[in-house]
């Protein structure tokens, strides 16, 4: 028997209706369940009480080894461009390879869209512009922000030349009203955890969800994991750097700082800057530089950052005038800026962008923090992988120069090498070629019509 299921069977399978980006819920009808005296609407049922998995399955120990038995996996889905990770890079790829023409099916291991830039509370959206304040991030990401600036409380800032700040609640929702406009499956809640290869070619990814592990094909994949999980699990080459690693959080009540009282004392540090949000500021935190990839390193930085900004906001509290201030939220996403970058075909230079380099294979043009800098152009080379295909880099994990990597990884920069690497995968498909092979000036005319800038 198949395991191989369609889409339709697939969204069922999963409680989902036939919406396309599986957003819209379903579920089955249950039984009433509630016992006796409950006054609440509670309601519970026996879904299935005889689904055991065979024993022969489970990992076991060998000679005192812990071995996974080979088994056949499920295939959840097929799909023409399959996107691993719903941060800036990813959603953005999404939605650029479904306007594009390619099916496509966008994954993400948490609840929600938007990566470091919300679950990580990363609200302040630098190196959009360049000298001179001219905006160089377009296309899908400024998408985003004039959607925003219809709504009401979701962006401040929003002038020429400055680096305006959002709402990242409504950051969520508006990634969800453009993923489910352009019509891209989604499964939230669903971690990517090895690649499908065969004779260095992606075939698809493998993940890991509460429905176990199951697979899903597809004719190319565009890994926007910001940590390059799916190009390191497919053979690629790529360095693995330490860089800081913080945790941002919001305090509230900033509007209610008495200031004749506030110049008895020093001003509280990180206070952070202001948000959509009346009152409430965002904070950053830089962190030591460590391993962003190591377990037990995540967990002691997760625990230490919480205690830090729980007692810095207590501190902050004790000093004149600043009573009211308390502490609304730490993020729930650790702040992990570069771990894993790819080498790909070429790399983002500082050469190049000191000598304002034009590539022919220009497919985005990057912005600065704090528009010190001119324009510098991505080469498309620096999505592709050297000797693996069928997979492009996209967001903070691509390839660059140790010297570029703080401006790669700004957000508007992740919306410009996702919108490419969204693009290039769809032309890919639709041309039946490997990423590496693509008609370029097919991939930037594309990109102009969905009115990126390329220099
Ligand atoms: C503390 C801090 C402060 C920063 N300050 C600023 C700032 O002020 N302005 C600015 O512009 N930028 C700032 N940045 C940088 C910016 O926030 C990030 O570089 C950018 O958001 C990265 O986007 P991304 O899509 O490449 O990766 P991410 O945002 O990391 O997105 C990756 C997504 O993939 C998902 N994922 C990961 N692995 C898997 C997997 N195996 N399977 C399925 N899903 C997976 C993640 O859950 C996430 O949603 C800051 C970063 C940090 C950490």
């Amino acid at each position: 028997m198949s395991n191989r299921m369609n889409r339709r069977d697939c969204l069922r399978a999963l409680g989902l209706s036939g919406l396309t980006a599986g957003l819209g819920l379903a579920a089955t009808q249950p039984a009433r369940a509630q016992g006796v005296g409950e006054s609440s609407g509670f309601q519970s049922s026996v879904i299935d009480a005889r689904k055991i998995q065979d024993a022969r399955l489970a990992a076991t120990i060998v000679d005192g080894k812990v071995i996974q038995p080979q088994r056949e996996l499920p295939i959840l889905h097929q799909t023409d461009v399959l996107v691993v990770g719903g941060g800036s890079a990813g959603v953005v790829a999404a939605i650029a390879a479904k306007r594009a023409g390619a099916s496509v099916t966008l994954v993400e291991r948490y609840g929600h869209f938007g990566g470091l830039w919300t679950g990580g509370l990363v609200v302040l959206i630098l190196g959009h512009i360049v000298k001179g304040g001219k905006q160089v991030c377009q296309g899908i990401g400024e998408e985003m922000m004039r959607r925003m600036d219809k709504l009401d409380g979701a962006i401040i800032n929003r002038r020429p030349g400055v680096n305006p700040t959002v709402d990242a609640e409504a950051a969520k929702y508006v990634m969800v009203e453009m993923i489910e406009e352009a019509g891209v499956d989604v499964f939230l809640h669903c971690w990517g955890v090895d690649a499908i290869v065969t004779q260095n070619t992606v075939r698809g990814v493998v993940f890991e969800s509460k429905s176990g592990r199951q697979a899903i094909l597809a004719k190319t994949v565009v890994d926007a994991t910001g940590d390059g999980d799916l190009f390191a699990a497919a053979g690629a080459e790529f360095e693995h750097r330490s860089h800081n690693v913080g945790l941002v959080s919001r305090i509230g009540n900033l509007d209610q700082v008495d200031a004749e009282k506030a110049k008895e004392a020093p001003k509280p540090r990180r206070l952070g800057s202001a948000t959509p949000a009346p009152g409430v500021n965002w904070v950053n935190l830089t962190g030591p530089e460590v391993d962003g990839l190591d377990l037990a390193t995540l967990t002691r930085m997760e625990i230490n950052h919480r205690k830090f900004i729980w007692k810095d906001v207590q501190r902050a509290r004790q000093t004149p005038g600043y009573e009211k201030v308390y502490l609304v939220e730490t993020a729930p996403q650790i702040g992990v800026r570069i771990t894993r970058v790819l080498n790909g075909l070429n790399r983002v230079r500082l050469s190049d962008l000191k000598a304002a380099t034009k590539f022919p294979d220009v497919v985005g043009v990057g912005g600065a923090s704090n528009a010190t800098h001119g324009e510098w152009q991505i080469p498309y080379g620096a999505l592709v992988p050297t000797t693996v295909d069928n997979v492009l880099a996209s967001g903070r994990c691509i390839s660059m120069d140790m010297g570029m990597a703080d401006l790669v990884r700004l957000i508007p920069n992740c919306f410009v090498t996702g919108h490419a690497a969204g693009v290039a995968a769809a032309v890919a498909v639709q041309d039946n070629c490997r990423p590496r092979d693509v008609d370029i000036a097919k991939v930037q005319k594309i990109l102009r019509q969905q009115e990126a800038y390329l220099g």
